[in-house]
């Protein structure tokens, strides 16, 4: 039975302002998605594919894995879908997995993008993927050597990610668990810094798989750090734990290494037409990726629904604050040359007009001459009890009281609301 050791580490880099890397690992599953677009959008593409890769990988088998990442695929698009500000999203993709054919143990290797899988192997490294970029078709097509495409401007463009497309081709293989076998997983942000043979020689320096993915991380700042790194180093190890790199260097050099199980045989023979430079409907830089997609027809979002509830929130609370501050206050008022006190503001507020509440029995002939003014336009207390403070008192002054304060025996009416 096989069992894996793996460390990782993943850094922002020195240049880039966020890290939109993403890794996973667990004893049966391990894998580096390095996402891109703005707005947050490469680190939520990233995320989306491996919670979904994590989630929808249920069978311990390569054709499972396979459509593990075809439904993470969906996931990223459904997921840029639902918010214009991830529109243009994506992804990479490569993950490792102990899988089961004809009851013997293998570990199958999924790709898409540019992150990669290495084997490294006594002395020897040995890129298992393929990238699915511009420099990488040009190199099969023997335009760039391999020098030329790890320099060139454009090495960041690719041909192939998780969230461009309904559909998606994925690269598999299926390799033979080799006690003694080292594979590293890692985006583009080391192999652009550290050259491959300094990630081998490392490797044989570094028996601890959490040391070497720490210690190329530091290399890959040390040479220059633009870009996001992430890296999950992996050992085979025989069922008693041995294994660690040195301790055997395997010998098994017929090791099967190649694309697999119907679809992805169909798709790894399709890339090169698939890769073509001259279609390049796929092609899509970090960078400016924005701009080579074109928008997706939009019709009812989520983001939409929110913010319908915002506005339909904020007009909610303003009504409350209108109805309170129309209807909290009272005031003491003519209606015609009789003295009531009304609830709500003189002239009403918006649609919330004054209410006539109680009829103070007083006359307008009854009210100091000084105090006719302000009752006309309508003297406004805080409370009730203000109100009928402010009567009493007129009561007080009353140069004819006719009857006794409306305090002690209020009368109480409603009455329809008046616009004064
Ligand atoms: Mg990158």
């Amino acid at each position: 039975m096989t069992r894996l050791a793996w460390g990782s580490a993943t850094d922002v880099g020195r240049l880039r302002p966020a890290n939109q890397d993403m890794l996973f690992t667990s004893d049966a599953l391990l894998a580096v998605a390095d996402g891109m677009g703005g707005h947050q959008g490469g680190e939520v593409a990233a995320s989306v594919a491996i919670e979904s890769l994590r989630r929808d990988f249920v069978e311990p088998t390569t054709d499972a894995l396979v459509r593990a990442v075809q439904l993470a695929n969906d996931a990223v698009v459904d997921r840029a879908s639902d918010d214009p500000d991830l529109l243009g999203m994506g992804t990479t993709l490569c993950a490792l997995a102990i899988v089961a054919v004809d009851g013997a143990d293998r570990l199958a290797i999924v790709n898409v993008g540019d992150s990669r899988v290495y084997l490294l192997k006594g002395e020897g490294i040995e890129q298992v993927t393929d990238d699915h970029s511009l420099v990488a078709t040009l190199e099969r097509q023997g335009r760039l050597t391999r020098a030329e495409a790890a320099v060139h401007p454009q090495r960041n463009i690719l041909t192939r990610a998780l969230g461009i497309d309904a559909r998606v081709m994925v690269d598999s293989w299926e390799v033979l668990p080799v006690v003694g076998d080292r594979y590293v997983l890692c985006s583009d942000g080391l192999f652009n810094e550290v050259d491959e043979s300094r990630i081998a020689a490392t490797s044989r320096k570094l028996a601890d798989p959490t040391d070497l993915a720490r210690e190329l991380v530091r290399l890959a700042n040390e040479g220059g750090g633009r870009d996001n790194i992430t890296v999950v180093v992996v050992d085979v190890l025989d069922d008693d734990g041995h294994g660690l790199a040195g301790e055997s260097a395997g010998t098994d050099v017929d090791r099967v290494v190649a694309a697999v199980s119907g679809e992805a045989r169909a798709a790894a023979i399709s890339r090169a037409a698939a890769d073509s430079v001259s279609a390049p409907a796929t092609v899509s830089a970090r960078s400016e990726r924005r701009a080579a997609r074109p928008p997706r027809p939009r019709n009812f979002t989520w983001r939409v629904l929110f913010f319908v509830l915002a506005v339909v929130t904020v007009m909610g609370i303003g009504a409350i604050a209108v109805n309170y501050y129309g209807r909290h206050t009272y005031y003491v008022g003519f209606d015609a040359d009789a003295v009531w006190i009304y609830q709500g503001r003189p002239g009403g507020v918006l649609w919330i007009q004054p209410e006539a509440i109680e009829d103070t029995h007083l006359t307008r002939a009854d009210v100091p001459a000084a105090t006719v003014a302000e009752i006309d336009k309508g003297k406004i207390e805080p409370t009730l009890d203000d109100a009928h403070r402010y009567v009493t008192n007129l009561y007080g002054q009353s140069p004819t009281p006719t009857t006794s304060a409306p305090a002690a025996s209020p009368t109480t009416a409603t009455v329809a609301p008046v616009g004064n």
